[in-house]
């Protein structure tokens, strides 16, 4: 095959958007508005380490306004660039508009390896980078509000919270200003996990849906289906963690920085992550083959593959070598324009990242508005629910004249707590959202693939937002 010139990632965000909008009537401009991004602020800041002058650079991009606040993580990694901020701040706009989460889309990124600084370093540079961003309203409850992304997590949101709350006192929101957070600071059960377990839930509809499963030729269920995953970070972890503990599905594959494991019995995902932890990486795994390319463990034989690190891994140039049915989009961008029309012409298909990885926004629009409204969920009507529960059985008992089995009752008097809801919210809309998005794709001749769908009903909800608005 000729070599052919392959997209970066923001043209292939850009190109997505393009096939999707030419199958819409759009009026003239609007497309090209919705498709830029509005602002983007690039800062440069320096800390201090004993007597070395360190500087960093960071961005933070606003792509479309058209919902307030703008929402999206922000990154930490040695590879991060403007281009990639961009390319990731509209692939939020898009994200929330296609769960339904009432956001713009935004994201930050800091060009640094956080594995060279210790703690301590880390929370000054946060602080510092955080502090650039809140000053020019970069960060805010009501207007710009992050989340964890690579190489960020929960203790890196506590800083971010606690530098906006020492400039910002008196405002009484303060803490909704950004998502993440641990739960003792004002986070939410189950953000953590969040976007992982909402890719499971995306995979559990798909198999409710017996005409897609034969269309990516496969069978049956999750049980036993085998999976091999780039990246067991916070998505990646989580999402094979559930599709193993839940659905009895078979992790053949796992790679990672340092290279690849494979083993057709399949790993225990916890114990690998242990041992990561432990040993840096997957290497000398006991009981595996270990292969140093981790790229080209995405070559090897599976069923489903599950892309959770990086943008731009599949590519024309290994997307030929591919062995897989179906591709869940756990990470953002993972596949180039170019590879994704390869893919499509080979019967592959594609759950896309903006869909399938919107579990975590999903979850971060929750705390958001636990923050708002100042009370953990579940806490007014917890009782309560156990209450009405328990007079169901007493009105079946004495219906029947007979005592309920011990089962039932503990079912029925069971009272929803916060993570109850977060899992139930973000079921219902991974589900939804798959629903919507396949309606689009069986329904209309031009929508060539799920992709499409996506960026169609996202596209479609924000040019309908800016016209209504009068814009
Ligand atoms: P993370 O930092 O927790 O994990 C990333 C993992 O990938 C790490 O284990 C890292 O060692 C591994 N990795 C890095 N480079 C690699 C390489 N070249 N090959 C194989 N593995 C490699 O990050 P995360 O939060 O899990 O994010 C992963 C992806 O998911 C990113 O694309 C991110 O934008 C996307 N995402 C994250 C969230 C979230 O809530 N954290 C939400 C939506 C999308």
């Amino acid at each position: 095959m000729a070599k052919i010139a392959e997209h970066g990632f923001k043209e292939s965000v850009d190109l997505m958007f393009d096939q999707a909008a030419a199958t819409l009537d759009l009026p003239p401009g609007l497309g090209d508005q919705i498709k830029a991004n509005n602002n983007v602020y690039q800062v440069r800041f320096f800390v201090k380490f004993r007597d070395n002058y360190r500087i960093f650079t960071g961005w933070r991009a606003v792509h479309s306004e058209h919902r307030l606040p703008v929402k999206g993580g922000i990154r930490y990694a040695p590879s991060v660039d403007q281009q990639d901020v961009e390319a990731l701040a509209a692939l939020m706009s898009y994200k929330c508009a296609i769960v339904d989460v009432p956001f713009g889309g935004s994201k930050g990124g800091l060009n640094i390896d956080p594995r060279d600084y210790n703690e301590f370093e880390l929370e000054r540079i946060t602080r510092r980078f955080a502090q650039e961003l809140i000053k020019k309203e970069y960060i805010s409850p009501s207007v710009n509000v992050p989340a964890p992304d690579m190489g960020t997590g929960t203790r890196e949101m506590a800083w971010i919270a606690d530098t906006y709350r020492m400039l910002h006192p008196h405002d009484i929101n303060a803490i909704a200003c950004v998502t993440g957070k641990p739960v003792s600071q004002g986070g939410i059960d189950g953000r953590v996990e969040a976007t992982g377990r909402g890719v499971f839930y995306a995979l559990q509809e798909f198999f409710r849906h017996p005409e897609d499963v034969r269309d990516a030729g496969l069978e049956g269920g999750l049980e036993g289906k085998r999976f091999i995953v780039q990246g067991l970070g916070n998505v990646g972890f989580h999402a094979v963690k559930f599709l193993q503990e839940l659905e009895g599905a078979r992790i053949t594959g796992i790679a990672e920085r340092d290279g690849a494991i494979l083993s057709e019995k399949g790993f225990d995902v916890e114990s690998v992550a242990a041992y990561i932890r432990e040993h840096g990486g997957v290497r000398d795994y006991p009981d595996a083959v270990y292969i140093e390319d981790g790229r080209a463990a995405l070559e090897e034989e599976c069923d489903i593959l599950i892309p959770a690190a990086l943008e731009g891994q599949i590519t024309l140039e290994n997307a030929p070598r591919l062995k897989t049915k179906l591709i869940a989009e756990a990470a953002n961008g993972p596949v180039t324009f170019e590879a994704n029309e390869y893919l499509r012409d080979q019967g592959v298909i594609i759950l896309p990242d903006a869909f399938l990885n919107a579990g975590g926004v999903t979850v971060s629009y929750f705390e958001w508005i636990k923050n708002l409204s100042h009370i953990r969920f579940g806490r007014l009507d917890r009782r309560h629910e156990e209450i009405r529960g328990q007079n169901v059985i007493e009105a079946l008992e004495s219906i029947t004249g007979k005592r309920l089995p011990d089962e039932f009752r503990r079912k029925l008097t069971y009272g929803s707590n916060e993570l109850d809801l977060v899992r139930s919210g973000l079921d219902d809309t991974m589900r939804t959202g798959y629903q919507n998005i396949r309606e689009i794709y069986r329904t209309r001749d031009d929508v060539v693939d799920l992709r499409t769908a996506a960026f169609v009903m996202a596209i479609e909800k924000i040019s309908s937002a800016y016209l209504e608005m009068g814009l």
